[in-house]
Parts: structure tokens; sequence; C-alpha cells
């Protein structure tokens, strides 16, 4: 079974068309608040002057979850897999998955920009950056 994919929409388009350059952007408000996903205003003072930024791929693991259960079909091969938050360094947060083997994750650790590609559409993950 596939894996259910994204599907980009006019507001999202930019997020996933850096990806698939290996490149993480995020939106910034002039009030200078930045956030993700896409958005069509500000969540913190509803302003509408936004612009995309490019993120430097660094962040640090906040928490995440190891599912034992599939709970869709198309993940069963995957068991155990993990759904983490990540804080990039310029704020945004993120839902993602850690690239490392469960046992490797700490939280509030380090972590760095892995794309990677699942039927042809990239994906924003992260590995635990150890400084090598
Ligand atoms: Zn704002």
């Amino acid at each position: 079974m596939n894996l259910p994919l994204p599907v980009p929409t006019a507001l999202s388009k930019p997020y996933w068309q850096a990806l698939s350059e290996g490149r993480l952007v995020f939106q910034r408000c002039s009030c200078g608040h930045a956030w993700l996903p896409a958005r069509r205003h500000c969540p913190a003072c509803l302003g509408s002057d936004l612009q995309w930024e490019q993120a430097s791929g660094k962040g640090r693991l906040l928490s995440w979850v190891v599912y034992h259960t599939a709970y869709h079909e198309a993940f069963a091969s995957r068991l155990p897999y993990n759904v983490a938050i990540v804080e990039l360094d310029e704020g945004p947060r993120l839902i993602t998955n850690m690239i490392d083997a469960y046992d490797q994750l700490r939280g509030d650790a380090p972590v760095q920009l892995a794309v990677q590609h699942e039927d042809g559409v990239a994906l924003a993950r992260f590995r635990m950056d150890t400084g090598a």
C-alpha cells in the first residue's frame, strides 16, 4: 500500500518546491514571528505581510513518540517508527520523523535537516546532529 503523501496547495507550494531542491523554508511576518506550516495570516499579529525565508536546517529535538502499532496499512512495514517535533533555530516547529533509530534519540539534542524522498515527494526529516 502506498504511503499517504501531502498534496501541495497554492499556499504551501513554495514549501514543497524548496524541499524538492533540498532547502527548508518557512514563513516570517513583518512583525518578526516565524512559523510552519504555511498560513495566510501571521498567528501572532494576524498581519499578512509575509515572506518565505530559508532555514539553516539546524534545530533541536523537542519531543517524539514511537509507534509500535500501524494505524494506517502503509506504515506497517516501518514499525517501530517515530513521529517527532523539531524546533528550528529560527523558531518554527514542525512535525517530522527522525531518521535515527529511536534508541538514539535524545531530548533537546541538536538535529540537522535530512531531506528524504517518498514516491517522488521530498519530505523534511531530521537526524541527530553529532557535530561530525
Ligand atoms: Zn506578525
